[in-house]
C-alpha cells in the first residue's frame, strides 16, 4: 500500500503543488494567507460558503433532499464516496502535507484509503423490532438533521471524509468548521463528497464548510437552531468548548498513549511494531505510541532493536536540550505560563526536527528514542512527533502505575507487548483506554492491519468510541399496542 516514496520526492511533490495551488485569496488572512479554501486548480470547491448561516442553510436543504431517499439510494452515495476517496487520495494526501506541513505523503494517502475502505455505511443502522402480548413496538435510528463537525489540522480531509460517510449513511446533512491551518484540504474533501453525493444522484450540496473557520464561526455552529448534534474531533480546549455548547454533542479529545513492553514480549517484534505505529505519518494519530515503558531486564534488546529500525538514540543532554525546542511556553490570559507543543515541529521529519539541536541525520532516521526519567517532557506531553521517551522499570506494577499516569486519564488509546495474559489483563482494566492494542503497531486498533471498522473520530470522554454511522442517529420508538403479532 505505502508508496516508498524518498524524501527527495515528497519534497518535489510538495513543491508542485505548492506552485500549483498557491493563489491569492480575496478572503486571505491569518492561516489561509497562502492558501485558497475555495478552489482547486481554478476549479470552484463545491459546498463551501462565506457565512457559516449560509452553509447551515445549504446543508439543512441538503438533508431534506436526502430523508425522501431510499436507504439503498442513500447506500450508492456512500460507494461514490469510497470511489472518489480511492480515486483521489493521493490528491489529499500531497495537498495535506504541502498546507499543514505535516505528516508523510505515503503514509496520508493510506489513511484515505483506509477510510474509504473501512468506515462502514448503511448496513451500521440497525433497527430493532419487539413483539409481546401487547403488540409490536420498533425502534430505529433516526437522523438529527444536520451535524455540526469541528476537525482537526493532524488528519483533516480523512475526517471530513469518514464523518461525511458515517453521518451521511446515518441519514444527516453535515457541516464542517474545519481547522483553519488545514482549510485547502478539508474543503477539498468536502467538495469531493458533493461530487460523489451528485453524480450518485443525491442533492447538490449535502456537505458544507466555510471559506474562512474562526472561532466565531464555530460559535455560530453552537447556537444555530437547525444544528442537533456537535460532533469534535480535536484537543483538549476545542472538546471542552463543544461539551459545554448545551447541545448534545460527541467529543472525540487528545490522548498520549502509553506502550508496555515486559519481559515475556517477542522482543524484536516489539520494536518494530512500536517504531512502525510511532512513526506512522510522523506520529500525528491520536492513536499512535507516544512513551515507552519497558522492563529493565529487557530494555537494552529493545532500544537495539528500535536503532535496526530507523532510530538514533538521543543522549540525555541531547534529549533535554531537544524538549526545549519541541515544546514552547505560552503565557494564558489569566497570565498562566505552560507548555505547548511548537507547531513547528508537530509532525515533521525527525531529521528536520533534529536539525534544530544541530543534529544531522539522513532520511533513513525515521524517529529518535531517548531513555528519560518519567516526569520528562518526553513523557508527559502530547507531542505529535516521531520522538519516544523510554521509561526502565522493574515489574508490571510500576509499569502499570506510571503507564496510567502518563495517559492522564484521557482514556484514549493504550498498548501492551507481551505474551502473560495476566499482565495484558491487568494494563487492560488499569487504564480503561477506548483502545487497547496488544502486540501490533497502534493502528491496528483502527482496522488497518487489525480486525474492525475504522473511524478518525475516537469518541472517548462522550462514550461513543470507535465511532460509526449509528453514533450520528437518535433513536426512535414506535408502538403499536394489540396488532400486528403474528402468533
Ligand atoms: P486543535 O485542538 O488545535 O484544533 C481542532 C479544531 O478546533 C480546529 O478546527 C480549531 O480551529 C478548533 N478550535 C480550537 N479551539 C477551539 C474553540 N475553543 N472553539 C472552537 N473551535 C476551536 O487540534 P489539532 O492540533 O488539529 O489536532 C490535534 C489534537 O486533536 C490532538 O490533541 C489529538 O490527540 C486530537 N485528536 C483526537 C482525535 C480523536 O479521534 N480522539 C483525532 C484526531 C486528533
Amino acid at each position: 500500500m505505502a508508496l516508498n516514496l524518498t524524501d527527495a520526492q515528497v519534497n518535489e511533490i510538495v513543491a508542485r503543488v505548492v506552485s500549483e495551488f498557491k493563489k491569492p485569496s480575496a478572503q486571505a488572512a491569518g492561516p489561509l494567507k497562502d492558501w485558497d479554501s475555495t478552489q482547486y486548480k481554478g476549479r470552484k470547491l463545491v459546498g463551501v460558503y462565506a457565512t457559516m448561516e449560509e452553509a447551515i442553510e445549504v446543508a439543512n436543504a441538503g438533508y431534506r433532499a436526502v430523508r425522501s431517499m431510499s436507504v439503498a439510494d442513500r447506500e450508492k452515495i456512500i460507494t461514490a464516496i469510497r470511489a472518489f476517496t480511492r480515486a483521489e487520495a493521493h490528491i489529499m494526501a500531497e495537498l495535506g502535507v504541502a498546507e499543514t506541513k505535516m505528516g508523510r505523503v505515503d503514509h496520508k494517502t493510506a489513511k484515505h484509503k483506509l477510510v474509504a475502505d473501512k468506515t462502514p455505511g448503511t448496513e451500521d443502522i440497525i433497527e430493532e423490532a419487539r413483539t409481546g402480548d401487547c403488540g409490536l413496538t420498533l425502534t430505529e435510528m433516526a437522523p438529527f438533521g444536520v451535524v455540526g463537525a469541528i476537525t482537526p489540522s493532524t488528519n483533516p480531509s480523512e475526517t471530513v471524509i469518514c464523518n461525511s460517510i458515517g453521518m451521511i449513511a446515518a441519514g444527516n446533512g453535515v457541516v464542517f468548521n474545519p481547522h483553519p491551518g488545514a482549510i485547502a484540504t478539508s474543503n477539498y474533501a468536502v467538495d469531493l463528497v458533493n461530487r460523489a453525493v451528485a453524480g450518485a444522484g443525491g442533492p447538490p450540496v449535502l456537505v458544507a464548510s466555510v471559506v474562512k473557520p474562526t472561532l466565531d464561526t464555530a460559535s455560530v455552529m453552537y447556537k444555530h437552531p437547525s444544528i442537533k448534534l456537535l460532533v469534535c474531533t480535536g484537543g483538549p480546549g476545542v472538546v471542552k468548548a463543544v461539551l459545554s455548547s448545551g447541545k448534545k454533542a460527541i467529543g472525540a479529545g487528545a490522548g498520549n498513549p502509553p506502550v508496555i513492553v515486559d519481559d515475556t514480549a517477542d522482543i524484536d517484534k516489539a520494536a518494530k511494531d512500536i517504531i512502525d505505529g510511532c512513526t506512522f505519518d510522523n506520529n500525528l494519530p491520536c492513536i499512535a505510541e507516544k512513551e515507552v515503558f519497558v522492563f529493565d531486564n529487557v530494555a537494552d534488546r529493545l532500544v537495539a532493536g528500535m536503532q535496526k529500525n530507523g532510530c538514533i538514540k538521543l543522549t540525555r543532554a541531547q534529549a533535554d536540550e531537544l524538549a526545549k525546542v519541541v515544546l514552547v511556553e505560552k503565557t494564558g490570559k489569566d497570565g498562566k505560563v505552560s507548555k505547548i507543543v511548537n507547531r513547528d515541529c508537530v509532525g515533521r521529519d525527525c531529521r528536520v526536527i533534529l536539525e534544530k539541536i544541530g543534529l544531522k541525520v539522513g532520511p533513513e532516521i525515521r524517529c529518535a528514542i531517548a531513555e528519560v526519567p518519567f516526569e520528562h517532557d518526553f513523557v508527559q506531553e502530547e507531542l505529535m512527533m516521531p520522538i519516544l521517551g523510554i521509561v526502565r522499570v522493574k515489574d508490571i506494577d510500576e509499569a502499570i502505575d506510571k503507564a496510567v499516569k502518563a495517559e492522564h486519564g484521557n482514556r484514549h488509546t493504550a498498548h501492551m507487548h507481551s505474551k502473560n495474559i495476566d499482565n495484558l489483563t491487568a494494563f487492560a482494566r488499569a487504564v480503561e483506554t477506548t483502545i487497547f492494542v496488544k502486540n501490533a503497531p497502534s493502528y491496528a486498533g483502527i482496522g488497518f492491519g487489525g480486525e474492525g471498522h475504522t473511524t478518525f473520530t475516537i469518541a472517548g470522554p462522550t462514550g461513543e468510541g470507535i465511532t460509526s454511522a449509528r453514533s450520528f442517529t437518535r433513536k426512535r420508538r414506535c408502538v403499536m399496542v394489540d396488532s400486528f403479532r403474528i402468533i
